[in-house]
């Protein structure tokens, strides 16, 4: 059997797509979109041609990272199925619908711009070619292995990276032989809350790991929580304003519920939060239709008391106008809004009015990509430009680095550690130079396992 990387590889951390091909069946694992700039643009191409066999699509979670080109894939002809546990059906939706939106304004803003006599920029896709994909769409459960193409069995167990996440073992009959492949897809830090922690496999032939966090580990969860507490209760008590620039699926769902437990357990008394964003709005309904996703800690919060009555000040802010009205409101509150690098996104005009005010916190809870607004924040600098003019920041920046929905190095270990006796080859992918080498050299130390790291279009054979 053969396996193409078609995405995530060489150093690159988005695009994951994965060909699996037998003499008898092609499966394609995730089809993500390439983020980051023009060097990505060109890659956003569909991963298998219109005019070749294909038999099923297989999705290890909703991030757009790896299920941004599905658009691509079912526009250009693929009519079968695309398999993924229920959560990750509706998220996906949500996430794609959202990515169309965002095609079409870029190829609006691009046509703006565009001088006499050059064509005509067209979205990557429109949202009509996303309600086709959509459509395709299909339900598996966790922990049970389906015929997802001929001879080929395919297993998906918890991953606890975002709601509906999985890894995927898949069980190959090839010219006879039965193979074992295990794609980690991205795996979730052990131990964090809502979620329930990944599920390994016990046994494979080859494995796929993906290496995001494999230098190093992240700052426990427990101190992150601390620290964020520590900050609320300061702005609270001075009438202080706290911004926090988040991703709508994951990050803000974990900080309202964070919130509801503070209220709870009395560290602070309730005071208005806005959760800034429809999206954000819309995943937090799905995460409240799949509670036999949530942790035992999570399920029993819940049990114990409703969570609309500890957060009862909050508002949702559904449109723009609603959006504007924050910057009237007298503090203390907090404001949850995207883009979670603001680098776009209703928190830009929040910061633009406030970034001046020493009363002013920004908590920075997710990755700061370089050369957006929010790391250029997070390094401390005083003065940026926005919307064609300059502020100054005064604000207190505060960096909370524990709430990563990446497993860290010690985490990917315990993920591997179950299978590692099974002897498996071993890829890693989806990780820069670093932690991939880092995580590479500890694999050999501690379990004997030489690891290749593939280049994008690289095919391995097995
Ligand atoms: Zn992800």
């Amino acid at each position: 059997m053969k396996i193409s990387i078609l995405g995530a590889a060489g150093g690159e951390v988005t695009g994951s797509a994965y060909l699996v091909e037998t003499d008898r069946a092609r499966v394609l694992i995730d089809c993500g979109l390439f983020q980051g700039g023009k060097k990505a643009d060109v890659l956003n191409v569909p991963p298998v041609a219109g005019n070749e066999r294909l038999d099923a699509v297989l999705l290890t979670h909703a991030h757009l990272d790896h299920t941004g080109r599905l658009p691509l894939l079912t526009r250009t002809g693929y009519q079968g199925p695309i398999k993924a546990t229920p959560a990750t059906m509706e998220l996906t939706a949500l996430i794609l619908r959202d990515s169309a939106k965002l095609q079409v304004s870029e190829a609006e803003r691009a046509n703006r711009k565009r001088k006499a006599g050059r064509p005509e920029v067209l979205p990557l896709y429109t949202p009509e070619n996303v309600e086709v994909t959509i459509q395709q769409l299909a339900p598996v459960p966790y922990q049970q292995a389906l015929e997802v193409a001929p001879g080929i069995r395919a297993t998906w167990a918890e991953a606890g990276h975002m709601l509906g996440s999985a890894s995927i073992q898949l069980e190959v009959q090839d010219k006879g032989k039965p193979k074992r492949v295990v794609f980690s897809g991205d795996l979730g830090p052990k131990g964090a809350p809502i979620l329930r922690d990944f599920e390994p496999f016990h046994r494979a032939d080859m494995v796929f790991l993906e290496s995001t966090y494999g230098n190093r580990d992240h700052r426990p969860f427990e101190d992150t929580v601390k620290e964020f507490t520590g900050i609320v209760q300061e702005a609270v008590q001075n009438g202080g304003k706290i911004f926090v620039p988040t991703f709508a699926v994951g990050r803000a769902q974990l900080l309202t519920m964070l919130l509801a437990w503070m209220f709870r357990n009395k560290k602070v008394r309730p005071f208005p939060i806005f959760l800034d964003s429809p999206m954000a709005i819309e995943a937090s309904k799905i995460y409240q239709h799949h509670p036999e996703l949530f942790d035992d800690e999570m399920n029993a919060f819940l049990k114990q008391g409703a969570v609309g009555h500890d957060l009862r000040t909050l508002k949702l802010s559904i449109t723009a106008e609603d959006s504007k009205k924050i910057n009237d409101e007298p503090g203390p509150f907090l404001v949850l809004a995207g883009a979670g690098m603001c680098n776009g996104g209703r928190i830009m005009h929040h910061l633009r009015h406030n970034l001046a005010r020493p009363e002013t916190h920004v908590a920075i809870v997710g990755y700061q990509a370089g050369g957006t607004l929010g790391r250029m924040l997070v390094d401390g600098k005083k003065e940026v430009a926005m919307f064609g003019e300059k502020i100054q920041v005064k604000a207190r920046v505060h960096t909370l680095g524990g709430f990563s929905a990446h497993a860290g190095q010690k985490d990917l270990l315990a993920w591997f550690e179950t299978i590692a006796p099974s002897k498996p080859k071993v890829v890693l992918t989806h990780g820069e130079d670093e932690p991939r080498g880092a995580l590479a050299k500890l694999i050999q130390s501690r379990f004997g396992l030489r690891s290749t790291s593939p280049k994008l279009q690289d095919v391995i054979t097995l």
